[in-house]
């Protein structure tokens, strides 16, 4: 059964020339803790629909389960806080079925580089368009400072007092080998004008965009994202005119670039080597003609609601007895 449902904002009338404000995309006010990176990446995500007049009721986020999980809750728009694990096989089904809808899916690196890995590998495939931000905070902080697969090698946690054994994963690598990714980008939560940019970026792109967002967690994690944040030597950014470009004053801020051509997966794949000695933050690697699963759903093949129904009850009755 179809249920036509409207959220209470569908039955307010707009002026035609109504500007949507920031206050039109935001709700509760967020729960997570004073100087999480959370934070700065929801007012990030606020700007981009305010500047992109997003219509609330055409846009979508979708998450699983953990800290950055809550994100919906703070939109006003439509949201779905899935299963851990389960917010790619939800955007799919949401873009495949509406491509009319602004699609975004929010998760972190239990949810998408644990439980959720086999979802985050078919997803990258299909390549449908949506918009995915992963809160790489490289601990489970919801349940209290677990051992993630991000967290590196050495990280003291409840489930590794004495430190992980296991080199971690690279979710930059990692995306960038598998078949049919697209747009594949990195950034931190405390550079604003990288974070605004590459997430515009990403919004632009035709198809899935993934972006890693290093993102601080000061209650679980302050001592690896402390000197980081504060070593201005240690953030290379990629730079390249095809790439996310800053304005010259932004770009002036960081002491490291390298040149960058985000066609070439193979430099691409070099580049996120990096990671051992230095961030690199930028776009790896970006493919805007890479084959889209969205593009073959009913709804561009020319056959209405009306026929697939007729031919799925010519389908079934031939098991009537
Ligand atoms: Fe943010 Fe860490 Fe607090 Fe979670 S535990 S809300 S990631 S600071």
């Amino acid at each position: 059964m179809i249920v036509d449902f409207k959220p209470d904002f569908c039955d307010i009338t707009l002026p035609d020339d109504h500007q949507y404000s920031i206050e039109d995309y935001s709700s509760a006010k967020a729960k997570w803790c004073s100087g999480c990176g959370g934070h700065t990446i929801l007012n990030s995500v606020q700007k981009l629909c305010r500047e992109e007049q997003l219509p609330p009721e055409k846009t979508v986020f979708v998450s699983g389960i953990g800290c950055s999980s809550r994100f919906p809750h703070y939109m006003k728009t439509y949201g779905f806080h899935g299963l851990h694990g389960r917010a790619f096989p939800v955007a799919s089904g949401v873009k495949f079925r509406r491509p009319d809808l602004h699609v975004f899916v929010i998760t972190g690196d239990g949810d998408c580089c644990s439980i959720g890995a086999g979802h985050w590998v078919h997803a990258i495939r299909y390549n449908m368009k949506m918009v995915v931000l992963l809160f790489d905070n490289s601990i489970y902080g919801l349940t209290k400072k677990q051992t993630s697969p991000t967290s590196p090698l050495g990280t003291h946690s409840n489930t590794h007092p004495t430190g992980s054994v296991l080199p971690p994963i690279n979710p930059i690598q990692a995306t960038l080998g598998l078949p049919n990714a697209s747009f594949v980008a990195q950034t931190v939560d405390w550079k604003p004008a990288h974070l605004d940019a590459t997430i515009r970026k990403a919004f632009e792109h035709p198809g899935l965009a993934f972006v890693r967002i290093v993102q601080r967690c000061p209650v679980w994690m302050r001592d690896t994202y402390e000197p980081t944040v504060k070593d201005p030597d240690a953030i290379t950014v990629l730079y390249h005119e095809d790439g996310i470009v800053l304005e010259e004053k932004d770009l002036k801020k960081f002491r490291h670039t390298l040149d960058h051509d985000p066609s070439d997966i193979i430099k691409a794949r070099e580049k996120a080597e990096l990671v051992k000695d230095t961030t690199p933050i930028g776009l790896f690697y970006h493919n805007p003609t890479a084959s889209r699963y969205d593009q073959y759903g009913a709804h561009n093949l020319g056959i209405s609601t009306e026929d697939r129904i007729e031919a799925i009850d010519k389908l079934m009755n031939r098991y009537v007895i």
